[in-house]
């Protein structure tokens, strides 16, 4: 399976670095210099600056609607390096890495999008955010809910990441994204990893874009992981893996349409009877009941570990909170707009013509 990692402003940039890392292909494109610059893995002719007759790459200063601009101005510079570097091969994926709370992520991702999707009609592009925390604040609220509402209209999948979920408790911000953007990483190649492994019960690519071609809904990963002496119950384990604390995104499952199961660990600890109680329950909970899974029995692993997808979701409290926030806040900036304008109406209605009082 050939995924391709385009990372898209400072967070997606630094999400695709870890990529690179692991040895995906990866590009890199922003409004900043300096960020680019600072990359560690992503070789110098993979990144690409954007925006510069427009911000002389400073970047955009969290303002989507720069961050669309720029991506428009070099839209052809950025799809003939990618032309160049990636090829129309084969591609199955493009994983686009952004934060949806900035500017040039959250606005050039959905304007880059629309042109792979254009250009490679095969290939699937996911979008893979991370959304922001609440106390950032209003502005980046409303620059997810714009992004929000673009990226729908034009990707297969919305891979949402809520940074409010997996953050922890007393690690400061720079540490929080660090740890956030490592495990994003890890779950996407491990997931990947299991893809066209051969065996007789494994998945392949066709799995993984049947349940991620889903009309640019949302979709969300969960994970569980324990020693396999100590697991009780594998069927415990793997539900523990699609309900809400192994999620990485609030949302209700029940409202998905597809799924998709990997289950990897020592063949002794992999019972077929517990995996399928564990596979009918998510068939029974999820409305489009479409379960792809994979077994991975592996000698020399001592742990059992459960990597899910669930695809086809328009319910998550994230992302309603996002949206209505953003709304309240647009129809009262409205309102205040209007007041301040019958405000200054008023204030200044019947003031004299002083040209006849200064004749
Ligand atoms: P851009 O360069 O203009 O696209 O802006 P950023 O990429 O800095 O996006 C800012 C948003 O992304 C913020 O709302 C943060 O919540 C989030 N963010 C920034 N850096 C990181 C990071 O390294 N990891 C994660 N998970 N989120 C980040």
């Amino acid at each position: 399976m050939r995924a391709i990692i385009i990372g898209v402003g400072q967070c997606g940039t630094k999400i695709a670095d870890i990529f690179a890392l692991v040895d995906f292909e990866v590009l890199a494109v922003n409004t900043s210099r300096g960020d680019l610059e600072y990359l560690k893995h992503i070789p110098p002719e993979r990144r690409i600056l954007i925006g510069e007759s427009l911000v002389g790459g400073k970047g955009v200063n969290a303002n989507p609607v720069l961050g669309r601009e720029a991506m428009k101005r070099d839209l052809p510079l950025v799809m003939r390096k990618i032309a160049s570097l990636v090829g129309y091969e084969d591609v199955d994926v493009f994983f686009l890495t952004f934060g949806f709370g900035g500017g040039t992520g959250a606005g050039g991702t959905p304007v880059l999008a629309e042109a792979l999707k254009e250009e490679y009609p095969e290939a699937l592009v996911v979008a893979l955010g991370a959304l922001p925390l609440k106390e950032e604040g209003i502005r980046p609220t409303i620059n997810a809910a714009i992004t929000i509402d673009k990226l729908s209209k034009v990707v297969d999948s919305i891979i949402a990441i809520d940074n409010n979920k997996l953050k922890e408790s007393g690690d400061d911000i720079s540490q929080a994204y660090e740890k956030i953007n490592y495990t994003i990483v890890e779950r996407i190649a491990s997931l990947l990893a299991l893809i066209d492994v051969p065996g007789e019960q494994t998945l392949d690519a066709s799995d993984l874009k049947f349940v991620l071609r889903a009309m640019g809904s949302f979709a969300t990963i969960g994970y569980a992981k324990a020693d396999a002496s100590k697991v009780k119950s594998l069927s415990r384990l793997i539900i523990r893996s699609f309900e809400n604390e192994g999620l990485y995104l609030d949302v209700n499952i029940e409202a998905a349409l597809y799924g998709l199961v990997a289950i990897h660990g020592p063949p002794e600890a992999l019972k077929a009877k517990e995996i399928f109680e564990a596979l009918n329950e998510l068939t029974r909970r999820i409305r489009g009941k479409q379960i792809f899974r994979g077994f991975y029995p592996d000698p020399r692993e001592r742990e059992v570990e459960v990597v899910t997808l669930l695809s086809g979701i328009y319910e998550s409290r994230s992302i309603e909170e996002i949206v209505m926030t953003a709304k309240k806040y647009a129809v009262e900036f409205m309102r205040a707009k209007e007041e301040a304008e019958i405000k200054k109406r008023e204030l200044l209605s019947g003031l004299p013509d002083f040209d006849d009082i200064y004749p």
